[in-house]
């Protein structure tokens, strides 16, 4: 967004607001050449335009992926990859789903690394983080390629220097409970796919502007799977229930983080089927569970243009003791039990 211009008033009191997430790209990325389904060698680059042939598959036939995952500077100075292993393994998933050569482990894995050491100067403080987002797309030149896999590819890294989310308190979330229109369709489910995006963003746009929500939680048939870019979660004093990992969604790294912490914490963790008519009856919190927003608390749900308020309206405490066990994690405080954190610098 443009800034106003003419002079600007200073205020005393406030600082600076920060730029919204993922407006501000890091000096460098990644780069690297995908050949009859061959990778090239990555290449460390200044963040900039790239060129595409016009007749790029991706830009008629949509074949793209991408992951999103952060690199977390502790409060020792350190940078810290959070289970990139696990984006890297979704990403190769997410390729072949889009029938794009999946990158070798080890490529990508270098790829990340290469990315975040060579972004170090504007990898913030805490409670800040270097946001990663890996993108593959097809680039094969053949307009007439519209029923054939795309055979050449480019495999970027691009980064962006991301504030908190929550600065000013994680304002709980309004969601619409939408039972006929689904997300996506079945067989790109788990895909982390642009297409997903693009067809829950006029359900989302149109539930925004008829209901005032910030999302949608797609519930096609009145089984509930997730928003459309994050995963959802049922808690209260004891348990933490969501949907058992199925086709349907996206398997997220900070529902699967969750529910691990969850557990060692002592709660009850349940995977299973979450029906409409449970959600609205359901006493304790709920959240939407992602890298970007990490454990966001859902204050209300709108169903059938019925507002049902979820515990009392707020963000719930155990959320927030969740999200607050999940970020000191990631920061590099205390045992790293469960080998998720990697040091890059
Ligand atoms: C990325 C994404 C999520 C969250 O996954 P994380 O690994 O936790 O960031 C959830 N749902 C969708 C559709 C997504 O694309």
């Amino acid at each position: 967004m443009a800034a106003p211009s003419g002079p600007t008033v200073p205020t005393t009191t406030d600082a600076p607001a920060p730029p919204p997430f993922g407006t501000v790209p890091a000096g460098v990325m990644v780069v690297c050449d995908v050949d009859d389904g061959v990778f090239g060698q990555p290449q460390v680059v200044p963040t900039a335009d790239i060129s595409l042939h016009p007749f790029a598959h991706v830009l008629h036939y949509g074949s793209a992926c991408f992951e999103g995952l952060k690199a977390h500077r502790g409060h020792d100075g350190v940078v810290r990859l959070f289970r990139y292993e696990r984006h890297v393994e979704r990403m190769r998933r997410s390729a072949e789903l889009m029938l794009l050569p999946p990158p070798p482990e080890d490529l990508l894995r270098q790829a990340i690394e290469s990315a975040v050491v060579s972004n170090l100067d504007v990898t913030p403080a805490p409670p800040g983080a270097l946001y990663v987002r890996p993108m593959l797309f097809g680039t094969e030149a053949n307009i007439g390629a519209a029923a054939a896999p795309s055979r050449d590819a480019k495999l970027l890294v691009v980064c962006s220097p991301v504030g908190d989310y929550f600065a000013g308190g994680g304002r709980p979330l309004r969601l619409l409970v939408e039972t006929e229109l689904p997300r996506t369709t079945p067989q790109f489910g788990e895909a982390k796919a642009g297409a997903n995006y693009v067809m829950a963003l006029g359900v989302t746009r149109r539930a925004a502007a008829e209901f005032g929500v910030d999302q949608v939680l797609f519930a096609p048939g009145g089984s509930v799977q997730e928003t459309g870019a994050a995963n959802f979660l049922l808690i209260d004093n004891d348990r933490v229930v969501t949907r058992a990992l199925d086709g349907s969604f996206l398997h997220g790294v900070t529902r699967d983080s969750v529910l691990t912490l969850a557990r060692d914490l002592g709660y009850q963790v349940e995977e299973r089927e979450i029906t409409v008519e449970e959600l609205l009856g359901w006493p304790g919190e709920a959240a939407l569970a992602g890298t970007a927003a990490v454990l966001a608390g859902v204050g209300t749900l709108v169903h059938e243009g019925r507002e049902v308020t979820i515990g009392d309206g707020a963000v719930g405490p155990n959320t927030e003791r969740l999200r607050e066990a999940l970020v000191a994690i990631q920061q590099g405080a205390g045992d790293d039990r469960h080998g998720w954190r990697t040091v890059v610098a």
